[in-house]
This record gives structure tokens, sequence and C-alpha cells, in this order.
């Protein structure tokens, strides 16, 4: 596969030109068109493996697609991961392919002033990029809204699970309207991970990197 196969727009694949790439990876081979087709899916997939951009880059489309139909506050897309370094990486690269249409991305969480973070939420992002118990907190205290949200991202299932975060990744599971498209993201694919991927996806397919 090379990236003219995703049939991504001009815009998208002169950001991908920029980055240098040669070739998709083997999670993006079998993953882009995969989410591309709107299906929810599990990735097994360690760091390294190309991961995010396999989620972002459909992400982006579905984002184009929806903003026509959706009016109104609150993101289209939300990537929950594990910890603040991952949310910072993550939504760089959402900056950095989101450019090709103007798109906007916030990061929160645990540890970042909630007043800045609170402030950039409501200035408005079709993106945030999160950590699980920190957007929950801007949820409750209203500095933004799941109502819109129909692309939903777990990275690094697996490690959220070891950190204490299942509860929280249930919640903002079940907060998010029932239509959406869910992805989520692990390294391994253990009983725990399984069990949550039975509760909170619809009819996946799996992808092993
Ligand atoms: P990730 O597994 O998503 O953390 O990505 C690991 C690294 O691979 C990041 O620095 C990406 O910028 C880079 N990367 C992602 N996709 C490709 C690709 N198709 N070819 C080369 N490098 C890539």
């Amino acid at each position: 596969t090379s990236f003219a196969h995703f049939g991504f727009d001009e815009q998208l694949m002169q950001q991908i030109r920029k980055s240098e790439y040669t070739q998709p990876t083997p999670i993006q081979c079998q993953g882009v068109p995969i989410a591309l087709s709107g299906r929810d899916m599990i990735g097994i997939a360690k760091t390294g493996s190309g991961k995010t951009a396999a989620f972002i880059w459909p992400m982006l489309v579905h984002i184009m697609d929806q903003k026509e139909l959706e009016q109104g506050d609150g993101p289209i897309a939300v990537i929950v991961c594990p910890t603040r370094e991952l949310c910072q990486q993550i939504h760089t690269e959402c900056k950095r392919f989101g450019k090709a249409y103007g798109l906007r991305s916030v990061a929160v969480y645990g540890g970042g002033s909630m007043w800045e973070q609170a402030k950039a939420l409501q200035e408005g992002a079709e993106i945030v990029v999160c950590t699980p118990g920190r957007l929950i907190d801007h949820v409750k205290k209203k500095a933004t809204s799941l109502q819109r949200v129909t692309y939903l991202v777990f990275d690094e299932a697996d490690r959220m699970f070891d950190m204490g975060f299942e509860y929280q990744v249930r919640s903002i599971a079940s907060h998010v309207r029932p239509d959406r498209q869910t992805l989520l993201f692990s390294a391994t694919f253990r009983k725990k991970i399984e069990k949550l991927a039975r509760d909170i996806l619809v009819d996946p397919i799996r992808v092993v990197q």
C-alpha cells in the first residue's frame, strides 16, 4: 500500500509529504481503511508503530465530513490517553496534520492549569486530546461538552488500566453518544481489555501490528 491508496485529498497529502514518510507502516496500511469506513476498531500496537497517524488521518476526514452536519460547540473528536507526555505528543501530531484543514486541537491533562485549559476549550476546538480524569473534571465544570463527539479514541488502554483509570475510561465512553465511531488501541490484549472492548465498541475489527 502507498499513501495514494487511502484516497486522502490534496491538502492532507501535502501535509503527509512534508513529514517525509516514504510509505505507510503496517498498522496504517490495515487500520486507515477500516477507520475511514466508519467501523469500530481495536488496534494492537506499540509506540513506534505509527499508530497515532493511523487514527489521526481518518479522524481528520471524519471531522471534515461531520462539521457540515453538526453545528454547535464542543469537540467532534476526543482522544483519551494515559499521560501528559503522550497527550502533548498526540496534540502536536493533531496540529501538524489538522493544519491542512484549519482544525484546532486542545490538550487537557492532569498537572496542567485547569484555568488555562478551560479557556482553550471555551475558545473552541474540533479535537480534544486528554487524560481521562482531567477531561471529566472539565466536563463537570462545563468548560466543554461531549454532545458533539462522534469520533472517540482510547490510546494505550492497557496502560490506562494499569494506572487505575478504568472507571474514568468507562465513564467517558458512557457519556458520548452511542452512534459514535470508537477506536481502541492497546499494546496488549488482556482479558480486561477484551471485556472493555466488548462493552464500549460495536462489532469492532481487530488489527494486529
Ligand atoms: P507512533 O507509533 O504513532 O508513536 O509513531 C512513532 C513515530 O513514527 C512518530 O515519530 C511518527 O512521526 C513516525 N511515523 C508515523 N508514521 C510514519 C510513516 N508512515 N513512516 C515513517 N515514520 C512514521
